[in-house]
């Protein structure tokens, strides 16, 4: 299949190149939208990532051009419109989990860091200076977290939370026996908000969870809590957690993900002014982590990417059974 494949960086060639079973790849760097979308005309399928914008008006041109297959390197498929896909006759593969420990992990480094502080003890020490003013942790052994999701992520999450002692509890509206077993205990989202002193995302971006984290429920917060989301941008309302962090009603922020990201993450724009004001605000705050949309980003995970991605494109092409599909 002659295949499109949008915002690529360097490791995406890479790892799409060594693992490719046989299709003609075109890579571009911009996310796909609807004023490039004349870019796909001549080719059978479109490979896209977790920022490419499929709406119902980048869909309807795709069927124009010829295309059939949209493979998604990720799990998330938030920013596809499926029942447009489906009206335009359009499949919709994804790579449902891709080492969801890659996630989990970082997840864990965020609340370390920030915890911990060892991103300032790093640049103190550089400095000459020793001191340990300001940098005082607390133990993550007894710690109570608040699980929202237990789905492969989660799941791994919470392992490795099981490791560190943390007592843990979770929402989800399918809870998962194996982990009940395992001693996971499940409330509601406002119980376990109200007794986490860290909290961490892990479900999916939906109508019902969009800026599910906004005024209303950072009220439910243990003052000082610790908020992680690893998940998707829009779960946080971020006006409202810059007024919890100023009151101090949010004591710590950690962010791999943003709403408005696609304008802004996987970009060096060291050389601009940043237009966005809220991400410069956030950008301010000494308890803030933000990073840039990297959890996913380990060798594994982007060998995992490459493979399903490849796997879905010939299951499609030997009319075989679609197991990654997704369906509106
Ligand atoms: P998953 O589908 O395995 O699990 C999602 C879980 O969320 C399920 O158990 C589901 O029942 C639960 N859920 C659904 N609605 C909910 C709600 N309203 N409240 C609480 N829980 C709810 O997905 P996963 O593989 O664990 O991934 C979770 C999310 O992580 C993805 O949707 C994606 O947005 C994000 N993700 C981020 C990165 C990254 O690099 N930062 C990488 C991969 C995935």
């Amino acid at each position: 299949m002659r295949i499109a494949v949008f915002s690529t960086c360097a490791y995406d060639r890479e790892s799409l190149e060594k693992y490719n079973t046989g299709h003609q790849l075109v890579f571009f760097e911009h996310p796909l939208d609807l004023q490039n979308v004349a870019l796909t005309k001549g080719f059978d399928a479109l490979c896209v990532f977790v920022n490419d914008k499929a709406d119902r008006e980048v869909l309807s041109a795709l069927k124009e051009n010829g295309i059939r297959l949209l493979l998604l390197r990720c799990a998330g498929f938030n920013n596809v419109d499926l029942d447009a896909a489906r009206e335009n006759e359009i499949k919709v593969l994804r790579v449902p989990a891709y080492s969801p420990e890659a996630v989990a992990e970082h997840a864990i480094a965020m609340i370390l860091t920030l915890n911990r502080k060892t991103h300032k003890a790093y640049n103190r020490i550089r400095e000459g200076n020793f001191s340990l003013e300001k940098l005082m942790g607390f133990n993550l052994h007894g710690c109570k977290v608040a699980l929202i999701g237990t789905g492969n992520i989660g799941k791994a999450f919470y392992r490795i939370l099981k490791g560190f002692g943390c007592r843990v509890m979770a929402y989800d509206p399918f809870p998962d026996k194996t982990l009940t077993a395992e001693g996971l205990i499940y409330g509601t989202l406002e119980e376990v908000l109200c007794e986490a002193e860290i909290v961490s995302l892990h479900c999916p971006l939906s109508a019902e969870t969009k800026h599910m984290i906004n005024n209303e429920t950072l009220k439910l917060f243990k003052k000082g809590a610790m908020l992680i989301n690893t998940s998707r941008g829009a779960l946080v309302a971020a006006a409202d957690v810059i007024e919890a962090l100023k009151s101090g009603q949010l004591g710590y922020l950690g962010l791999d993900v943003y709403e408005q990201e696609s304008a802004l993450f996987f970009h060096d724009l060291s050389g601009d002014i940043i237009q966005d004001d809220l991400i410069a605000r956030l950008i301010s705050f000494p308890n803030v982590l933000i990073t840039s949309h990297q959890g996913f980003f380990t060798r594994e995970a982007i060998q995992q990417i490459a493979e399903t991605t490849f796997s879905n494109a010939d299951s499609f092409v030997a009319g075989s059974p679609l197991l990654n599909e997704v369906n509106s």
